[in-house]
């Protein structure tokens, strides 16, 4: 099975020294595909890597190269094992201890920026344990600061990362000043956090004891202030290039770097690079991009040309077909990164100016421009008019120019994952759908489903609860989130793709153009009501069954009527969802009538409201008094078919329709 949630830590080792160890860690290893490592002594006979060495020998052997270490073994032993290994927390493998029973999954080591925090998560999640995380701001419910970006791209700069995290484990006071970049972290803290935002001098009761800055400008701090301070950069700064012939990277790269020290601006901000389309292949360009790991955006001289610029060329006109590369190739990349959002995207959650532009479909690279390109209003966002650059004894030169956007570039491919969350108690969740849950970097549902899953929730966690009737706007949302780079969980209950969310997202994706891939679609199966009621009283789904919804919002009447009779005539079983409403209380009667038609008035009826809820109410009726219970929409209706019994308060439809069938 494709368990991805696990790809960013990989390769896994996961290790035991006793049989005992071994049980527990081979199924995990097998459904997160790590290795399992066993020293030769342990009696082993199914899929291992088996070492002859000492575990101290092996583990110096394999320790670099792998990204999480699984143990199963006393923490003591671990702690003495992995000592003498440990460099510093950026550059450490994530590091986890499980107990002997498997009920406890501890993060020992590297628990943010080697990730161990949320593989503990995961891996609890998956084999129903629970995590140890003991990292301070984890036991506050805060976001990590030290990786409190990296679900949005955001790339760290210097800074006292030690000394902010300990203001905060201490409860005191820090300010945050985010000039760029997206708030959506801000607007789901806890209530209770040590945040102010803004500069605090203005108010005289906080005294803040240290700092954090997000902002594209780098920023040089004394090491010697009592004031730590950290800063993230997001990935907002798009460098347009122009440049001749042959022009190399070494030159390109001083005139990038150049420009930054001279406006103060940090390497880490950049998302990418912008140019025109016949320099795709321009050598110089590309082993920049290679090396720098950023995108190349690549436009037409018929596009480039219509953007107005501060500092267009004749000469450059005549030589490309624009009189502006660098500049216009800049400012377009900024309006291409904002088209893969569509124009819906919470403005409240993304900081900075929002263009004027209208929005194309999702998936459409702009090859004709707006009719509003004329007045551009885009030219705001050039921060660096063009600057040309040469070398001495480098060969060409560069033209630079950067223009800052409102949206920072992720640089991550997001992922939609369609959760079914079961009938409504956490133990009906499939682990798949937990460990999805938990991975998400945003949780997106219908509040009473958030509630119910709270416990599944990671600290700094973006959980966006909608009203019941916003399922349209819940999809969009999660579309625009996963376009932009987030792994997004859209939660339904019972099973996503059943009268569930799973559709409405991939209807609303292929209205978006969507090329199957990206956003990378997974959907988590969930027990539906119907499953959940028919096992709360017995087994009405033995034969040939089928659900119908009744509700009338998206279907018309007329339609569910006709199944109705089809199923009443069919002789299945049938599930009624969405049964009644406030507003919509004759379907059912009417429903009832139809069945009437075909099914003898004492065919066996289940009534199931809440099942697995704490307000579970279960009648087992008849179709004949079936209105007497109360009926609604959090209810299922099991009506049997023409063999279902009902015996001692339980329902039985037999396995087929010769009588009593006793070879079952
Ligand atoms: N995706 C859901 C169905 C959503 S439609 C699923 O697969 O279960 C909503 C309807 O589901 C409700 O009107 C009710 O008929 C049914 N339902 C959902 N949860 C239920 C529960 N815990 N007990 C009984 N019926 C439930």
């Amino acid at each position: 099975m494709n368990n991805n949630h696990f790809s960013q830590f990989q390769p896994i080792a996961a290790i035991a020294t006793t049989p005992q160890g071994a049980k527990i860690l081979q199924p995990l290893a097998q459904s997160i595909k790590a290795t399992l490592h066993l020293p030769k002594s342990v009696n082993w006979t199914e899929e291992a890597l088996q070492y002859h060495e000492s575990t101290r020998k092996h583990l110096t052997s394999i320790w670099d190269k792998h990204k999480a270490f699984i143990f199963c073994l006393a923490t003591g032993a671990v702690i003495r094992l992995i000592a003498p290994l440990l460099q510093d927390k950026s550059r450490d493998p994530a590091v986890v201890v499980i107990d002997a029973e498997g009920r406890f999954v501890i993060s020992l080591c590297s628990g943010h920026q080697g990730g161990a925090d949320k593989l503990a998560q995961l891996i609890a999640q998956q084999i129903g344990a629970t995590p140890v995380i003991t990292g301070a701001c984890s036991s506050l419910g805060l976001p990590a600061i030290d990786i409190l970006g990296v679900p949005y791209g955001w790339r760290k700069g210097e800074g006292n990362w030690t000394g902010v995290m300990g203001t905060i484990a201490r409860g005191e006071s820090v300010e945050v000043i985010q000039e760029v970049g997206s708030t959506l972290w801000q607007e789901h803290l806890p209530d209770r956090h040590p945040f102010y935002f803004g500069f605090a001098e203005s108010s005289e009761s906080i005294t803040p004891k240290a700092r954090i800055w997000i902002s594209p400008t780098k920023r040089r701090f004394n090491p010697d202030s009592n004031l730590p301070k950290v800063q993230w950069h997001p990935r907002v700064l798009w460098v347009g290039i122009g440049c001749e012939r042959g022009t190399s990277k070494k030159l390109i790269e001083k005139a990038i770097t150049t420009i930054c020290q001279r406006y103060h601006l940090a390497t880490e901000a950049i998302a990418g690079i912008a140019t025109i389309d016949l320099k795709a292949d321009e050598r110089g360009i590309l082993e920049l991009c290679n090396s720098w790991n950023l995108p190349l955006r690549t436009f037409s001289a018929e596009v480039l040309k219509q953007i107005e610029v501060p500092t267009p060329s004749k000469v450059v006109d005549r030589e490309v077909g624009t009189p502006s590369v660098a500049e216009a190739a800049a400012i377009w990349a900024i309006k291409n990164s904002e088209f893969a959002l569509g124009s819906s995207f919470k403005s409240a959650g993304l900081s900075g100016t929002r263009t004027k532009f209208e929005s194309q479909p999702l998936g459409n690279p702009p090859n004709g421009l707006p009719r509003k390109i004329q007045n551009c209003y885009l030219t705001d966002a050039l921060l660096v008019p063009k600057q040309i650059f040469k070398l001495a004894n480098e060969p060409g030169a560069v033209t630079v120019a950067v223009a800052q956007s409102a949206r920072e570039y992720t640089g991550r491919i997001g992922k939609l994952y369609l959760v079914g969350i079961g009938p409504g108690n956490i133990e009906q969740i499939t682990p798949a759908a937990k460990t999805a849950i938990t991975e998400a970097d945003a949780v997106i549902g219908y509040s009473l489903y958030t509630d119910l899953i709270k416990s599944l929730f990671r600290p700094g966690q973006i959980i966006e609860s909608l009203a019941i009737t916003q399922e349209r706007q819940r999809a969009q949302r999660a579309i625009e989130l996963a376009q932009w780079g987030l792994t997004v969980a859209v939660v339904s209950s019972g099973d996503c793709g059943i009268y569930g969310m799973a559709g409405l997202v991939l209807e609303e994706l292929q209205t978006n153009n969507w090329d199957g891939k990206t956003p990378q679609v997974q959907v988590f199966p969930g027990i539906s009501a119907i499953q959940a009621a028919a096992a709360r009283v017995g087994a009405p789904l033995m034969h040939d069954f089928c659900a119908i919804s009744l509700s009338d919002l998206l279907t018309p009447w007329n339609v569910i009527k006709k199944r109705l009779e089809a199923a009443a005539i069919g002789d299945f079983v049938t599930a009624i969802y969405n049964p009644r409403s406030q507003k919509r209380t004759q379907q059912i009667i009417i429903a009832r009538e139809i069945f009437l038609q075909h099914r003898h008035p004492h065919t066996p009826v289940a009534i199931v409201h809440s099942a697995y809820r704490q307000e579970e109410q279960i009648d087992i009726t008849t179709l004949e008094k079936m209105l007497d219970s109360s009926i609604d929409m959090l209810t299922t209706v099991i009506i049997g078919n023409s063999n279902t019994r009902n015996y001692a308060n339980w329902m039985i439809t037999p396995r087929g329709y010769l009588g009593f069938d006793r070879q079952t």
